[in-house]
């Protein structure tokens, strides 16, 4: 592989995705910027799973290539700002995920990757969100950052996020209820 930035001297990675039928290809140039697993009821009926797995990506370290995705726009129900997701018009599996809120990164659907492990997801670049809709079932893991909704307001001010000493396993979906010892943090606080 070329050194395409001799001067960092490092050579940059390149991990390569499509849709279904592969007239859809992408490849990302670096790694994420962190890893976002929403469990939202948009992502859900996107994904039509339980939710989505969304590697983050500044916008130019993603590039596409082969056929020109077909778009579909929504209005976010809590921001009222655009959403644009982009999918394969022949075979429709979506590939990428837009934010008008936040115009410099891109969020790929992780599944589409050819390997879709190769992105670490631990508890310093990874964060679930959006926990209140997730759904029956679904294990939310120990010692990653879990928040109810957005990790950000619409302000910019952070949320706090909740943090698990064991992982566990949602009985009925929806926001758990969750105490010691099984929490470990809630709203910046570390719980004794
Ligand atoms: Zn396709
Ligand atoms: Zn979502």
């Amino acid at each position: 592989m070329p050194d395409l930035n001799p001067g960092r001297n490092v050579v940059p990675m390149v991990y390569q995705g499509g849709c279904l039928c592969g007239a859809i290809r992408y490849q990302a140039m670096a790694e994420p910027v962190r890893i976002t697993i929403c469990h939202c009821t948009f992502c859900q009926r996107l994904t039509g799973s339980a939710y989505l797995v969304e590697p983050i990506f500044r916008r130019p370290d993603v590039i596409f290539r082969g056929a020109p995705p077909s778009r579909y726009e929504h209005r976010s129900d809590s921001s009222q700002m655009r959403v644009t997701i982009s999918f394969c018009g022949h075979c429709g599996t979506t590939v990428c995920l837009e934010l008008e809120r936040f115009p410099d990164i891109i969020g790929l659907c992780g599944g589409t990757f050819d390997n879709p492990n190769w992105f670490e997801r631990d508890k310093d670049n990874c964060r679930h969100i959006f926990i209140r809709s997730a759904q029956r079932g679904v294990a939310l893991p120990a010692g990653v950052k879990l928040y109810k909704e957005h990790a950000v307001k619409l302000d910019g001010t952070p949320n706090e996020p909740m943090v698990l000493a064991h992982t566990i396993t949602l009985k009925r979906g929806g926001y758990p209820d969750i105490t010691p010892p099984t929490l470990l943090s809630r709203a910046g606080e570390v719980i004794e």
